[in-house]
Protein backbone atom coordinates (compact mmCIF):
# COMPACT_ATOMS: atom_id res chain seq x y z
CA UNK A 1 0.00 0.00 0.00
CA UNK A 2 2.69 2.13 0.63
CA UNK A 3 4.13 1.81 -2.22
CA UNK A 4 1.04 3.02 -4.04
CA UNK A 5 0.96 6.18 -2.31
CA UNK A 6 5.01 6.86 -3.09
CA UNK A 7 5.23 6.93 -6.77
CA UNK A 8 6.46 9.27 -9.58
CA UNK A 9 4.15 9.98 -12.64
CA UNK A 10 5.58 8.27 -15.92
CA UNK A 11 8.58 6.37 -14.01
CA UNK A 12 9.34 3.50 -16.15
CA UNK A 13 6.81 5.16 -18.80
CA UNK A 14 7.71 8.50 -20.14
CA UNK A 15 11.36 7.94 -19.02
CA UNK A 16 11.83 4.66 -21.95
CA UNK A 17 11.62 8.08 -24.31
CA UNK A 18 15.15 8.51 -24.95
CA UNK A 19 14.25 12.90 -25.68
CA UNK A 20 11.65 12.94 -22.12
CA UNK A 21 13.25 14.83 -20.07
CA UNK A 22 11.12 14.05 -16.87
CA UNK A 23 12.74 17.15 -14.67
CA UNK A 24 12.15 19.57 -17.66
CA UNK A 25 7.83 18.59 -17.60
CA UNK A 26 7.58 18.50 -13.87
CA UNK A 27 9.21 21.98 -13.70
CA UNK A 28 6.89 23.51 -16.88
CA UNK A 29 4.79 25.93 -17.16
CA UNK A 30 2.02 26.02 -19.56
CA UNK A 31 -0.79 28.32 -19.74
CA UNK A 32 -3.94 27.07 -21.84
CA UNK A 33 -5.58 30.01 -23.14
CA UNK A 34 -9.54 28.80 -23.38
CA UNK A 35 -11.29 25.92 -22.24
CA UNK A 36 -13.76 24.56 -24.51
CA UNK A 37 -13.35 21.58 -26.99
CA UNK A 38 -9.60 21.59 -27.51
CA UNK A 39 -9.05 23.56 -24.02
CA UNK A 40 -10.37 20.14 -22.21
CA UNK A 41 -7.92 17.91 -24.72
CA UNK A 42 -5.29 19.91 -24.33
CA UNK A 43 -5.26 20.27 -20.70
CA UNK A 44 -6.34 16.22 -20.29
CA UNK A 45 -3.08 15.20 -22.29
CA UNK A 46 -0.68 17.66 -20.47
CA UNK A 47 -2.09 16.00 -16.79
CA UNK A 48 -1.06 12.56 -18.76
CA UNK A 49 2.49 13.82 -19.44
CA UNK A 50 2.54 15.19 -16.09
CA UNK A 51 3.23 18.59 -16.92
CA UNK A 52 4.04 20.39 -13.74
CA UNK A 53 2.22 23.29 -13.85
CA UNK A 54 -0.86 24.55 -15.66
CA UNK A 55 -3.06 27.55 -16.18
CA UNK A 56 -6.03 27.05 -17.73
CA UNK A 57 -8.30 30.69 -18.29
CA UNK A 58 -11.79 30.76 -20.00
CA UNK A 59 -14.54 33.44 -18.52
CA UNK A 60 -17.56 31.29 -20.19
CA UNK A 61 -20.19 28.50 -18.53
CA UNK A 62 -20.44 24.99 -19.20
CA UNK A 63 -23.56 24.89 -21.91
CA UNK A 64 -25.47 21.28 -22.28
CA UNK A 65 -24.10 21.66 -26.08
CA UNK A 66 -20.78 21.67 -24.90
CA UNK A 67 -21.17 17.35 -23.18
CA UNK A 68 -20.41 16.11 -26.67
CA UNK A 69 -16.89 17.29 -27.29
CA UNK A 70 -15.56 18.27 -23.89
CA UNK A 71 -14.24 14.71 -22.13
CA UNK A 72 -13.83 16.62 -19.11
CA UNK A 73 -17.73 17.82 -18.32
CA UNK A 74 -20.52 15.82 -17.09
CA UNK A 75 -24.17 16.43 -16.96
CA UNK A 76 -24.34 18.32 -13.90
CA UNK A 77 -21.85 20.28 -14.35
CA UNK A 78 -24.39 22.01 -17.16
CA UNK A 79 -27.03 22.06 -15.27
CA UNK A 80 -25.01 23.77 -12.39
CA UNK A 81 -23.45 26.25 -15.21
CA UNK A 82 -20.10 26.08 -13.87
CA UNK A 83 -17.41 27.54 -14.68
CA UNK A 84 -15.41 25.76 -17.95
CA UNK A 85 -11.99 26.45 -16.45
CA UNK A 86 -13.16 25.76 -12.98
CA UNK A 87 -14.11 22.44 -14.02
CA UNK A 88 -11.66 21.45 -16.46
CA UNK A 89 -8.66 22.41 -13.84
CA UNK A 90 -10.40 20.09 -11.32
CA UNK A 91 -11.06 17.24 -13.73
CA UNK A 92 -6.72 17.51 -14.45
CA UNK A 93 -6.05 17.21 -10.63
CA UNK A 94 -8.08 14.20 -10.63
CA UNK A 95 -6.45 12.51 -13.60
CA UNK A 96 -2.63 13.72 -12.23
CA UNK A 97 -2.90 14.79 -8.44
CA UNK A 98 1.06 15.37 -8.46
CA UNK A 99 0.58 18.63 -10.96
CA UNK A 100 -0.83 22.14 -9.86
CA UNK A 101 -3.72 23.52 -12.33
CA UNK A 102 -4.83 26.54 -11.85
CA UNK A 103 -7.93 28.11 -13.00
CA UNK A 104 -8.51 32.05 -13.82
CA UNK A 105 -12.54 32.63 -14.46
CA UNK A 106 -11.62 36.05 -17.27
CA UNK A 107 -10.37 37.37 -20.39
CA UNK A 108 -6.79 36.85 -21.11
CA UNK A 109 -5.69 40.50 -21.13
CA UNK A 110 -7.49 41.86 -17.92
CA UNK A 111 -7.65 39.04 -15.91
CA UNK A 112 -4.59 36.82 -16.61
CA UNK A 113 -1.39 38.78 -15.49
CA UNK A 114 1.56 39.57 -17.63
CA UNK A 115 3.88 37.98 -14.89
CA UNK A 116 2.01 34.45 -15.92
CA UNK A 117 2.73 35.05 -19.61
CA UNK A 118 6.64 36.09 -18.30
CA UNK A 119 6.33 32.53 -16.12
CA UNK A 120 5.43 30.12 -19.24
CA UNK A 121 7.26 27.70 -21.10
CA UNK A 122 5.11 28.03 -23.50
CA UNK A 123 1.34 28.96 -24.45
CA UNK A 124 -1.42 26.96 -26.30
CA UNK A 125 -4.17 28.71 -27.63
CA UNK A 126 -7.91 27.13 -27.76
CA UNK A 127 -9.66 29.92 -28.75
CA UNK A 128 -12.73 30.07 -31.58
CA UNK A 129 -12.55 34.25 -32.23
CA UNK A 130 -9.57 36.08 -34.53
CA UNK A 131 -10.04 38.97 -31.85
CA UNK A 132 -8.84 36.26 -28.93
CA UNK A 133 -6.51 35.01 -31.30
CA UNK A 134 -5.11 38.71 -31.69
CA UNK A 135 -4.89 39.88 -28.24
CA UNK A 136 -3.01 36.12 -27.08
CA UNK A 137 -0.81 36.97 -29.88
CA UNK A 138 0.12 40.08 -28.61
CA UNK A 139 0.69 39.10 -25.59
CA UNK A 140 2.56 36.44 -26.36
CA UNK A 141 5.08 38.60 -28.72
CA UNK A 142 5.29 40.86 -25.45
CA UNK A 143 6.21 38.67 -23.48
CA UNK A 144 8.88 36.72 -26.21
CA UNK A 145 7.28 33.30 -25.90
CA UNK A 146 5.72 30.21 -28.77
CA UNK A 147 2.23 29.98 -28.53
CA UNK A 148 0.35 26.86 -30.33
CA UNK A 149 -2.49 27.86 -32.20
CA UNK A 150 -5.38 25.23 -32.77
CA UNK A 151 -8.36 25.52 -34.70
CA UNK A 152 -11.39 23.08 -35.51
CA UNK A 153 -14.26 23.25 -37.80
CA UNK A 154 -16.20 20.35 -39.00
CA UNK A 155 -13.64 17.52 -39.76
CA UNK A 156 -11.33 19.67 -40.28
CA UNK A 157 -8.51 21.12 -38.26
CA UNK A 158 -5.44 23.57 -37.89
CA UNK A 159 -2.29 23.38 -35.58
CA UNK A 160 0.10 26.76 -36.24
CA UNK A 161 2.95 27.64 -33.93
CA UNK A 162 3.92 31.40 -33.90
CA UNK A 163 7.59 31.92 -32.77
CA UNK A 164 9.12 35.61 -31.94
CA UNK A 165 11.17 35.97 -34.43
CA UNK A 166 9.61 33.64 -37.26
CA UNK A 167 6.08 34.60 -37.46
CA UNK A 168 3.56 36.06 -36.36
CA UNK A 169 -0.41 36.32 -36.16
CA UNK A 170 -1.29 39.64 -36.91
CA UNK A 171 1.46 39.68 -39.97
CA UNK A 172 -0.29 36.48 -41.14
CA UNK A 173 -3.83 38.51 -41.11
CA UNK A 174 -5.23 39.71 -44.55
CA UNK A 175 -6.81 43.13 -45.08
CA UNK A 176 -10.31 41.87 -44.42
CA UNK A 177 -9.62 39.55 -41.31
CA UNK A 178 -7.62 42.71 -39.93
CA UNK A 179 -10.46 45.18 -40.61
CA UNK A 180 -12.99 42.48 -38.73
CA UNK A 181 -10.75 42.40 -35.88
CA UNK A 182 -10.86 46.56 -35.46
CA UNK A 183 -14.37 46.46 -35.56
CA UNK A 184 -14.91 44.62 -33.01
CA UNK A 185 -11.96 46.64 -30.72
CA UNK A 186 -12.29 49.92 -32.93
CA UNK A 187 -13.09 53.54 -31.50
CA UNK A 188 -12.46 54.13 -28.34
CA UNK A 189 -15.37 56.06 -26.79
CA UNK A 190 -18.03 54.47 -28.14
CA UNK A 191 -19.45 51.28 -26.21
CA UNK A 192 -19.55 48.29 -27.98
CA UNK A 193 -21.45 45.19 -26.61
CA UNK A 194 -19.97 42.07 -27.77
CA UNK A 195 -21.58 40.41 -30.24
CA UNK A 196 -20.95 36.21 -29.45
CA UNK A 197 -19.03 34.67 -31.61
CA UNK A 198 -21.48 31.76 -33.60
CA UNK A 199 -21.23 28.44 -32.73
CA UNK A 200 -18.73 26.35 -34.82
CA UNK A 201 -20.13 22.80 -35.97
CA UNK A 202 -17.14 20.72 -34.66
CA UNK A 203 -16.91 16.80 -34.36
CA UNK A 204 -14.80 15.20 -30.67
CA UNK A 205 -12.35 13.59 -33.19
CA UNK A 206 -11.30 17.06 -34.43
CA UNK A 207 -10.96 18.39 -30.91
CA UNK A 208 -9.00 15.43 -30.07
CA UNK A 209 -6.93 15.26 -33.40
CA UNK A 210 -5.84 19.20 -32.63
CA UNK A 211 -5.87 19.28 -29.13
CA UNK A 212 -3.08 16.00 -29.42
CA UNK A 213 -0.78 17.71 -32.09
CA UNK A 214 -0.73 20.82 -29.90
CA UNK A 215 0.09 19.01 -26.97
CA UNK A 216 3.07 17.36 -29.12
CA UNK A 217 4.02 20.79 -30.16
CA UNK A 218 4.58 22.07 -27.18
CA UNK A 219 6.15 19.06 -25.09
CA UNK A 220 8.77 19.75 -28.04
CA UNK A 221 8.63 23.64 -27.41
CA UNK A 222 9.81 22.38 -23.67
CA UNK A 223 12.33 20.49 -24.56
CA UNK A 224 14.31 23.01 -26.64
CA UNK A 225 17.45 23.38 -25.25
CA UNK A 226 20.48 25.75 -27.25
CA UNK A 227 23.09 23.25 -25.97
CA UNK A 228 21.85 19.86 -27.04
CA UNK A 229 19.73 19.87 -30.25
CA UNK A 230 16.69 17.45 -29.33
CA UNK A 231 15.78 14.74 -32.32
CA UNK A 232 12.56 16.52 -33.38
CA UNK A 233 10.93 19.46 -35.35
CA UNK A 234 8.77 22.13 -34.68
CA UNK A 235 5.63 23.38 -36.47
CA UNK A 236 7.12 26.71 -36.02
CA UNK A 237 6.69 28.86 -39.38
CA UNK A 238 4.73 26.51 -40.45
CA UNK A 239 0.52 25.35 -40.41
CA UNK A 240 -0.41 21.52 -40.20
CA UNK A 241 -3.92 20.88 -42.05
CA UNK A 242 -5.21 18.00 -41.01
CA UNK A 243 -8.39 17.11 -43.88
CA UNK A 244 -10.55 14.59 -41.80
CA UNK A 245 -13.22 14.40 -45.08
CA UNK A 246 -9.98 12.54 -47.33
CA UNK A 247 -8.11 11.91 -44.00
CA UNK A 248 -4.91 13.69 -44.92
CA UNK A 249 -2.38 15.72 -43.16
CA UNK A 250 -0.29 18.39 -45.10
CA UNK A 251 2.12 21.37 -43.23
CA UNK A 252 2.55 24.13 -45.07
CA UNK A 253 5.45 26.84 -44.96
CA UNK A 254 3.28 29.43 -43.06
CA UNK A 255 5.82 32.18 -41.79
CA UNK A 256 5.29 35.83 -41.88
CA UNK A 257 7.28 38.46 -40.13
CA UNK A 258 6.84 42.09 -41.12
CA UNK A 259 9.38 44.88 -39.68
CA UNK A 260 6.67 47.18 -39.15
CA UNK A 261 4.14 45.31 -37.07
CA UNK A 262 2.93 46.61 -34.08
CA UNK A 263 2.55 43.24 -32.32
CA UNK A 264 6.34 42.55 -31.97
CA UNK A 265 7.39 45.60 -29.06
CA UNK A 266 8.92 43.42 -26.07
CA UNK A 267 7.98 44.03 -22.82
CA UNK A 268 11.34 42.76 -21.46
CA UNK A 269 14.07 44.02 -18.81
CA UNK A 270 10.82 44.07 -16.16
CA UNK A 271 11.67 45.14 -12.70
CA UNK A 272 10.21 42.61 -10.18
CA UNK A 273 8.59 44.44 -7.37
CA UNK A 274 7.93 42.23 -4.05
CA UNK A 275 6.17 45.38 -2.89
CA UNK A 276 3.29 45.65 -5.27
CA UNK A 277 0.40 43.92 -5.24
CA UNK A 278 -3.19 44.10 -7.14
CA UNK A 279 -4.60 44.39 -3.88
CA UNK A 280 -3.10 47.91 -3.22
CA UNK A 281 -5.07 51.34 -3.77
CA UNK A 282 -3.45 53.59 -6.21
CA UNK A 283 -1.76 56.34 -4.01
CA UNK A 284 -0.26 53.18 -2.22
CA UNK A 285 1.00 51.68 -5.41
CA UNK A 286 1.98 55.01 -6.56
CA UNK A 287 4.25 55.59 -3.43
CA UNK A 288 5.78 52.45 -4.58
CA UNK A 289 6.91 52.88 -7.62
CA UNK A 290 8.25 56.52 -6.79
CA UNK A 291 10.66 54.81 -4.11
CA UNK A 292 11.57 51.52 -6.34
CA UNK A 293 12.43 54.18 -9.65
CA UNK A 294 13.98 56.75 -7.63
CA UNK A 295 11.37 59.48 -9.03
CA UNK A 296 9.55 62.55 -7.97
CA UNK A 297 6.14 61.41 -9.77
CA UNK A 298 5.03 58.76 -11.85
CA UNK A 299 2.15 57.58 -14.59
CA UNK A 300 0.73 54.24 -14.80
CA UNK A 301 -0.36 53.60 -18.44
CA UNK A 302 -3.40 51.03 -18.90
CA UNK A 303 -2.20 49.02 -22.19
CA UNK A 304 -5.26 46.41 -21.63
CA UNK A 305 -7.63 47.53 -19.85
CA UNK A 306 -9.24 51.24 -18.98
CA UNK A 307 -11.14 52.56 -16.52
CA UNK A 308 -14.60 53.90 -16.85
CA UNK A 309 -16.26 55.54 -14.32
CA UNK A 310 -19.57 57.23 -16.55
CA UNK A 311 -21.22 56.25 -19.37
CA UNK A 312 -23.55 58.57 -21.55
CA UNK A 313 -26.11 57.35 -23.69
CA UNK A 314 -27.33 59.39 -26.99
CA UNK A 315 -30.83 59.28 -26.83
CA UNK A 316 -32.02 60.17 -24.21
CA UNK A 317 -29.18 61.68 -22.82
CA UNK A 318 -28.44 60.22 -19.50
CA UNK A 319 -25.59 59.61 -17.56
CA UNK A 320 -24.94 56.38 -15.62
CA UNK A 321 -22.63 55.44 -13.11
CA UNK A 322 -20.21 52.53 -13.94
CA UNK A 323 -17.31 52.64 -12.11
CA UNK A 324 -15.62 49.48 -13.81
CA UNK A 325 -12.88 47.92 -15.89
CA UNK A 326 -13.56 48.47 -19.64
CA UNK A 327 -13.32 44.62 -19.56
CA UNK A 328 -16.37 44.56 -17.43
CA UNK A 329 -18.54 47.16 -18.73
CA UNK A 330 -20.78 44.73 -21.22
CA UNK A 331 -21.58 42.39 -18.15
CA UNK A 332 -22.28 45.89 -16.29
CA UNK A 333 -24.57 46.81 -19.26
CA UNK A 334 -26.51 43.76 -19.52
CA UNK A 335 -26.84 43.15 -15.63
CA UNK A 336 -29.07 46.65 -15.64
CA UNK A 337 -32.26 46.57 -16.56
CA UNK A 338 -32.09 50.67 -18.28
CA UNK A 339 -28.86 50.39 -19.63
CA UNK A 340 -29.44 47.03 -21.32
CA UNK A 341 -32.96 47.96 -23.17
CA UNK A 342 -30.74 51.60 -23.92
CA UNK A 343 -28.27 49.56 -26.06
CA UNK A 344 -30.37 48.07 -28.47
CA UNK A 345 -31.52 51.16 -29.53
CA UNK A 346 -28.65 53.98 -28.70
CA UNK A 347 -25.12 54.58 -28.80
CA UNK A 348 -23.45 54.71 -25.38
CA UNK A 349 -20.36 57.06 -24.95
CA UNK A 350 -18.14 56.42 -22.63
CA UNK A 351 -15.87 58.68 -20.28
CA UNK A 352 -12.38 56.69 -18.97
CA UNK A 353 -9.16 56.74 -17.91
CA UNK A 354 -5.95 55.29 -19.62
CA UNK A 355 -3.31 56.92 -17.14
CA UNK A 356 -3.40 56.51 -13.79
CA UNK A 357 -1.70 59.29 -11.44
CA UNK A 358 -2.07 61.37 -8.41
CA UNK A 359 -4.47 63.45 -10.14
CA UNK A 360 -6.92 60.24 -10.48
CA UNK A 361 -10.12 61.14 -8.69
CA UNK A 362 -10.98 57.66 -7.40
CA UNK A 363 -8.02 56.86 -4.79
CA UNK A 364 -9.72 54.58 -2.74
CA UNK A 365 -9.55 52.00 -5.59
CA UNK A 366 -7.79 48.88 -5.28
CA UNK A 367 -5.29 48.40 -8.67
CA UNK A 368 -7.94 44.99 -9.36
CA UNK A 369 -10.63 47.01 -8.70
CA UNK A 370 -9.35 49.83 -11.45
CA UNK A 371 -8.73 47.05 -14.17
CA UNK A 372 -5.32 45.45 -13.89
CA UNK A 373 -5.02 41.86 -12.74
CA UNK A 374 -2.93 40.51 -10.00
CA UNK A 375 1.12 39.90 -11.15
CA UNK A 376 0.48 41.78 -14.28
CA UNK A 377 3.16 44.24 -15.24
CA UNK A 378 2.61 48.05 -15.27
CA UNK A 379 3.72 50.19 -17.71
CA UNK A 380 4.89 53.29 -15.88
CA UNK A 381 6.15 56.97 -17.34
CA UNK A 382 8.45 58.87 -15.13
CA UNK A 383 10.97 61.96 -15.91
CA UNK A 384 13.60 59.47 -16.25
CA UNK A 385 11.96 57.94 -19.15
CA UNK A 386 9.61 54.46 -19.26
CA UNK A 387 9.78 50.95 -16.73
CA UNK A 388 7.90 48.08 -16.86
CA UNK A 389 7.31 46.63 -13.11
CA UNK A 390 6.02 43.76 -12.02
CA UNK A 391 3.27 42.90 -9.15
CA UNK A 392 5.76 40.52 -7.53
CA UNK A 393 3.91 40.65 -4.24
CA UNK A 394 1.41 38.34 -5.99
CA UNK A 395 2.96 35.37 -6.61
ZN1 LIG B 1 3.46 40.76 -36.46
Amino acid sequence: MADELKYEWGDGVYTLLSWFKQDRVKNARVLVAGAGALGNEVVKNLALFGVGHITVVDFDRIEVSNLTRSVLFREQDAFEHAFKSEVVAQRAREINPQIQVEAIVGDLFSDVGFGIYRRADVVIGCLDSRLARYQLNRLCMRAGKIWVDGSIENLTGVVRVYAPGVSCYECGLSREEFNHIMLRTGCADVVRTQTSAGRVATTPVSASVIGAIQVQEAMKIIHQNEEQPAPFKTLAGKMLRYEGMSCSVNTYNFSSWKQTCPAHERWDSVRECPKLSASLTLPQALDVLKQELGVEAVEINMRNNKFVDVIISDRPEKEFRVMVPESRLDEVIKGDREMRQLSYRTLFHKHFFENLDADFPYPDLTLRQLGIPPLDVLQVTTSKGQFFVELTGDL
